[in-house]
């Protein structure tokens, strides 16, 4: 996994679409974004911050789609649906945007400190 240049290893990462990815290195202005999930046997396979454009453009269906879902193409380009991307870094954003995630958006994991800081105090 990659490491965030602001947040080092401390970030969960996940994967967003790259317009969502650019966005938010760039500072950009808000996006429509979805929690897009697969699942396979009601387990998920596969989640991806996407934007409105890209579920669109690759005709999408709705989240939480099923993998073996005949309308999703075999041909979803993961290295545009599927970049590492900083959760914490997509946080900052959202919240300065005012951006709300469609779908179950599970945010921040549980456990995971805002602040490296407090993680080691917590730890003494
Ligand atoms: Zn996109
Ligand atoms: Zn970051």
């Amino acid at each position: 996994m990659p490491v965030c240049a602001r947040h080092g290893e401390q970030g969960f990462h996940a994967f967003a679409c790259r317009d969502v990815c650019v966005a938010v290195g760039t500072g950009g202005a808000a996006l429509e974004v979805t929690w897009w999930q697969c699942l396979l046997d009601g387990e998920s396979m596969f989640a991806s911050l996407l934007c409105a454009g890209c579920i669109a453009t690759h005709r999408l269906p709705p989240s939480p789609a099923a993998l073996d879902d005949p309308r999703l193409s075999e041909d979803v380009p993961h290295q545009t649906l599927a970049v590492p991307i900083c959760i914490r870094c997509f946080e900052e954003w959202r919240l300065a945007r005012g951006v709300s995630v469609a779908g179950p958006y599970p945010g921040v994991p549980a456990g995971w400190s805002s602040s490296p800081d407090a993680e080691q105090n917590a730890a003494k």
